[in-house]
């Protein structure tokens, strides 16, 4: 599959690399006016972490494997107690996420399936949009969880970084599913096949040249649409500080703008999201051209109101307005 997508990214670069020449005044006005066309509401969203018992050592994760954090997994009534408070808060939709413990590791007790969908299903039955954002599983898991929202949800997985040599150096081949790209992937495609219509995608910014990665997330996202997804939501987050991890590479202010404002005119029908990783002056620079906004969410086990892991986030965030705050800065 890498090979179809760096041949669709070749085609893709040189219309890349001309918006990202464009001076940026220009390329604003540009996107502007494209996101004015695409007229998407706003959807916002937190995340729910239900475990960050992990296997797997990425270097830039504050829940990697041997990372001095304390580790918890939510039980079925906190799962349901930090669902109702983001219900009762206003948000469109939740994300789930957990760690990656595939079958036959630290966790036999319950699978990663399992403890995934007993999160999109607190999230679906309180009425809100179920998001879910871990790997690896199996074609027949993606199907049960499929079902646990009764076919209405979204799954989202980044690839990190598409440049396979960088994916490596971030990756140690020893990690059962992380260490191989290929791998990755193809969760995407298993996750289509089993009935998942509305997928995310996403980079970390692991790799300096920002251009060749752009290329990338395009066709990644003309490659899903052409095998039959019906939305592909992509994200643009940067790296924040987190427990445990020393060192992270972060693009320039003004190389992020340029990064959203390409993806906003080059996919014009992916939404794209945007974190409270940046603060509230980059946000509200960004509020016309970005339509998934994550708000105040907690990126730990239990943030909200559960309390369990306190202090032990995957990564920090800088905006810490609420909903309502949000949207008064950009009315
Ligand atoms: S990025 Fe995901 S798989 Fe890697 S250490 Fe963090 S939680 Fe685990």
């Amino acid at each position: 599959m890498f090979k179809a997508l760096s041949q669709l990214a070749k085609t893709v670069k040189p219309f890349v690399t001309d918006l990202f020449r464009t001076p940026l005044s220009e390329l604003r006005e540009r996107a502007h006016a494209q996101a004015e066309i695409d007229g998407r509401p706003k959807v916002f969203f937190a995340p729910i972490y239900v475990s960050n018992e992990c296997d797997a050592g990425c270097w830039y994760c504050g829940f990697a494997k041997g990372s001095d954090i304390t580790r918890y997994t939510l039980t079925i009534e906190e799962t349901e107690a930090e669902v109702a408070y983001l219900k009762r808060e206003g948000y469109d939709a939740v994300y789930i996420l957990t760690g990656s413990t595939p079958a036959g590791s630290i966790q036999e007790k319950e699978s990663m399936t399992e403890r995934n969908a007993r999160g999109l299903r607190a999230v679906a039955r309180a009425g809100l949009f179920p998001i879910m954002e871990s790997s690896p599983f199996t074609l027949e898991n993606f199907q049960e969880l499929l079902e646990a929202v009764d076919g209405r949800g979204r799954y989202v997985l980044f690839q990190e970084v598409y440049d396979q040599t960088i994916y490596r150096k971030n990756h140690s081949p020893r990690d059962p599913f992380k260490g191989d790209p290929e791998a990755r992937l193809q969760q995407m495609d298993l996750a289509l096949r089993a009935g998942w219509k509305e997928l995310g995608i996403g980079v970390l910014g692991l790799n300096p040249d920002q251009e060749t990665e752009l290329a990338y997330q395009c066709a990644h996202q003309y490659y899903l649409r052409d095998a039959g997804a019906e939305l592909v939501t992509i994200s643009v987050p940067r790296m924040n500080p987190a427990t445990g991890v020393k060192t992270q590479r972060r693009c320039s202010d003004e190389d992020f703008f340029r990064g959203a404002y390409t993806l906003r005119i080059l996919c014009p029908e992916s939404p794209l999201v945007i974190t409270g990783r940046e603060t509230p002056e980059i946000r509200n620079q960004l509020w016309p051209v970005t339509e998934i906004w994550g708000v105040k969410g907690a990126t730990e086990p239990g943030g909200y109101v559960t309390r369990r892991a306190p202090q032990d986030g995957q990564f920090s965030l800088v905006d810490r307005r609420t909903i309502a705050e949000i949207i008064r800065d950009n009315s």
